[in-house]
């Protein structure tokens, strides 16, 4: 059911799993899976007497995203304890960033692509550094037990600003495409969401446009997929509209997604805020940042994917589908840059990348980079084409050869005798013999039907496997044919 009646407002927060070694505050292993509670110290499982000690790299990832999102850095920077009791939160409180601008990253901003290429602008409140919390599990013998592995994993929040900017369910799967891209393309997260390295909460609420204040808030839980999450709040605010419509109130609650039945089921109500009790935490120093760090981690940052599709369409002059395409993969943009890079003309090599390459990886199961083809062979086998050196249809079967053996292009060339005819000379007596084989066709196109002459182009490429040059050949059955 889509209304006019209401306006839709979405806010995100998303919580993404640092890539560092080590756990937040302690030196075991940050890594997914593995035996329950084989990862564990003092530190982590929050024993009396442990001290925490903050992690660099993961202070060094949120302010890269950060500055990647647009967003002010504060100087000074404080770890709060956010008091809480749940069982899979060893400690009794999670160690996090409270207040308005004590974030390492707050008021920044990111550009969205919609559907009809335009952009739109979705404002970020704030990036902080948090640690992650265990897992509760169901014991196969019945019962429930907790796994401290992922307890102190370093976890960074980054939450849009209010009111919302996001106004459908497309534009929320967009923010979130995009923002675990440029994750990506910062190397400070794995994106994966099916292992919840990646984890989207969105709250959902519905008004009259133009209306004060928004309407009452669901926040939707357990969302494991970009569909998922699109389809989850598509199904809240037809939920709530018809809720409405019936005169029933709305209340302030946290619902859960399931995925199967694809509908949101109740997990909690709220009434107002928790009262989390957030206080300095006195075992940690806050973190002080100078400008010339700052600057230093700024030139660092890597071309983000907006600035990459933008350089892709107006410098290479890709089509604005090609360039998402390549930009959606930050191996296979590299990938694309390094074979430019290697004289290969961007289109030709997009062309061949978006075709035959990504099929052929596809087929096997290969990723471009443990494929034998390396960038500067597929630039080399462009190059070959573009020289006129062999056909576009003889091309092909040189990929397919270098795609198996990695070869270079001309050495298979060589090798297999591919080489393009376009000597007029050589071509000439194939050209005559094609003609006297045919009489018919030349007839033909001597009583004025010039569609035949494909069919006489099509006889002299299959004599020649495919090498001849088209326009020499074409040229010369014109030139034959009219004599
Ligand atoms: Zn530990």
């Amino acid at each position: 059911m889509v209304s006019t009646e209401f306006e839709l407002s979405v806010g995100l927060e998303v919580h993404a799993e640092l890539l560092t070694l080590s756990k937040m505050f302690c030196g075991c292993p940050n890594e997914f899976g593995g035996e329950p509670n084989t990862r564990v110290c003092p530190v982590c499982l929050g024993l009396p007497g442990s001290l925490p000690v903050i992690n660099r790299q993961a202070v060094e990832h949120v302010l890269k995203t950060a500055l990647a999102l647009n967003c002010s850095i504060a100087m000074r920077s404080m770890f709060h304890r956010k008091n809480y009791f749940y069982p899979d939160l060893p400690k009794g409180y999670q160690i996090s960033q409270y207040e308005e601008t004590n974030p390492i990253g707050y008021r920044g901003w990111i550009e969205i692509p919609l559907a009809d290429g335009a952009t739109k602008t979705v404002r970020i409140r704030r990036v902080h550094l948090e640690e992650d919390t265990g897992k509760l599990m169901h014991l196969p013998g019945g019962g429930s037990g907790v796994d401290f592995n992922r307890a102190g994993v370093p976890l960074m929040e980054i939450v849009t600003d209010f009111p919302p900017d996001v106004k459908s369910a497309e534009e929320a799967r967009s923010y979130l495409q995009e923002l675990r891209l440029i994750l990506l393309y910062l190397g400070v997260c794995d994106g994966r969401m099916e292992q919840g390295s990646f984890r989207c909460e969105p709250n959902i609420s519905i008004a009259p446009p133009g209306a004060e204040t928004l309407g009452t808030k669901v926040e939707l839980k357990n969302l494991g997929s970009f569909k998922a999450v699109a389809l989850g709040i598509e199904y809240e605010r037809s939920r709530m509209e018809s809720a409405l419509a019936r005169g029933e109130t709305l209340h302030q609650e946290t619902r859960g997604w399931d995925e199967s039945a694809e509908i949101s089921y109740p997990m909690r109500r709220k009434e107002g805020e928790s009262d989390y009790r957030y206080f300095t935490d006195p075992d940690l120093p806050p973190l002080a940042f100078d400008e010339e760090t700052i600057e230093r981690v700024r030139a660092s940052l890597p071309e983000l994917p907006g600035e990459k599709r933008r350089r892709y369409r107006e410098s290479l002059g890709l089509g604005e589908y090609d360039a998402n395409l390549l930009v959606a993969d930050p191996e296979w943009a590299a990938y694309f840059d390094e074979a430019v890079s290697a004289g290969g003309d961007a289109k030709l090599v997009c062309n061949w990348m978006n075709s035959d390459f990504a099929r052929l990886l596809n087929e096997s199961g290969q990723r471009p980079r443990t494929s034998k083809v390396t960038p500067e062979r597929l630039a080399e086998l462009v190059g070959l084409i573009q020289a006129d050196q062999i056909t576009g249809k003889i091309a092909k079967e040189v990929f397919d050869t270098m795609f198996a053996t990695g070869d270079a292009p001309g050495k298979i060339v060589s090798e297999k005798g591919l080489s393009q005819i376009a000597d007029a000379g050589e071509l000439a007596a194939i050209v005559a013999d094609v003609l006297s084989a045919n009489p018919d066709a030349v007839e033909k196109y001597k009583s004025g039907k010039a569609g035949v002459l494909g069919f006489l182009v099509g006889q002299v490429m299959q004599k020649t496997r495919g090498r001849a040059n088209p326009q020499v050949v074409n040229n010369l059955l014109v030139e034959k044919l009219t004599e």
